[in-house]
């Protein structure tokens, strides 16, 4: 089936929620839930939910709750809108572009940290592809593109290639990524199509193609999203996997200890951890305090051989990306170190805080 045409069978509506999940009922909040922040669930993913478990981890991930509603935190926890140099392109670290490709996904994850605009508008996304071609091409500094979004698989075939066609052109673009939740929630997409394995496979061979996905548990390793990396891998691209730590999903380190062996099984590197960042509707629903989250971190990798060892357990916020390195001498003293920044002077960077029990984040 066409991938497109699977998403119309997508769930999508208040009703549709309350005839899947016994213990939802439609009613005025609910509704307005979703029409500030749309629910979309592939068929595939709904599938994977154990319907008669409200703490389902998955269910956690995909269905709204009125916590959502929370106008606590922010919208823009890292400074996009600052790092934005052109319509859907920002410019954050000197060697990165970052195309903001579309503003869908074939599921909208209830913790994510555009949800400003991700299946709300496509006003901050990229419209003139060759005006951002152009800037990449001026800025030699640029080592490495990140298409972004929204999920940048769902764009159709003919778009993906022409991000491929012009980016593998440029001379001092080292290599591509692409970020894509698709093999996770619509294996489909691209177990189905040959002419995107094909594609990606031929541009492989120019420049190096990457794909930063994000598995947060175990059950999302299945059949299907198993095979869908498999084809990507016989591609020749290289999988690597950011986790987001996320109260109710796999806050727990045996939860996340698994994860990380069940992805180094199938070939894909877990490179981050990523600290939840203090979104509005998503800072007080999913975030794990960094002393605890530290130690379950921690718990996790000592079940890992080498490669699962290799993550970092990081934050992104306005000054950059901040690896949580350790506990200081001092109680709840916390390390940090800029593993990337926005300022060069603080590249490298260590730094202390004291934290509460209860602090989630440091962006001072
Ligand atoms: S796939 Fe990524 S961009 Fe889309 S909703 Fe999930 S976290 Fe947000």
């Amino acid at each position: 089936m066409d991938f497109n045409q699977e998403l119309r069978n997508n769930l999508t509506t208040a009703s549709q929620l309350s005839n899947t999940f016994p213990d939802i009922k439609i009613n005025n909040r609910i509704e307005e839930i979703l029409e500030k922040y749309p629910i979309s669930i592939p068929q595939y993913y709904l599938s994977l939910i154990d319907k008669n478990n409200i703490s389902d981890p998955i269910r956690r991930m995909s269905v709204p709750s009125f916590s959502e509603m929370d106008l606590d935190g922010s919208f823009d926890t890292s400074g996009e809108n600052d790092n934005t140099v052109l319509k859907g392109l920002q410019h954050k670290y000197k060697q990165t572009a970052l195309i903001l490709s579309t503003h869908k996904c074939a599921m909208y994850c209830r913790y994510c940290f555009r949800k400003r605009m991700v299946g709300a508008t496509s006003d901050e996304i990229a419209i003139n592809l060759d005006e951002i071609f152009d800037y990449i091409r001026e800025h030699k500094e640029i080592s490495n593109v990140l298409v972004s979004g929204g999920d940048s698989f769902l764009l159709d075939t003919d778009t993906i290639e022409k991000y491929l066609k012009n980016l593998t052109a440029i001379e001092h673009i080292d290599y591509i990524r692409f970020g894509t939740k698709i093999p996770i929630v619509l294996p489909d997409r691209i177990i189905n199509d040959n002419r995107l394995l094909d594609l990606l496979k031929e541009y492989c061979s120019k420049k190096q193609i990457y794909i930063s996905t994000q598995f947060n548990h175990s059950n999302e390793i299945t059949h299907q999203s198993i095979k869908a990396i498999k084809l990507l891998q016989q591609a020749g691209l290289v999988i690597k996997n950011q986790t987001v730590l996320l109260k109710g999903v796999n806050d727990n380190p045996e939860v996340l200890g698994m994860l990380l062996k069940n992805l180094t099984k199938i070939g894909i590197v877990p490179y981050y951890i990523f600290q939840c960042r203090p979104v509005s509707g998503v800072k007080n629903q999913f975030q794990v305090p960094l002393l605890k989250g530290y130690e379950i971190v921690e718990k996790a990798k000592n079940i890992q051989n080498g490669n699962g060892k290799c993550m970092r357990f990081a934050m992104s916020n306005t000054k950059g990306k901040v690896e949580i390195i350790g506990k200081g001498l001092k109680q709840n003293e916390m390390i940090f170190k800029f593993h990337q920044a926005k300022n060069p002077e603080n590249q490298g960077r260590i730094f202390s805080r004291i934290l509460s029990e209860n602090d989630c984040w440091v962006d001072d």
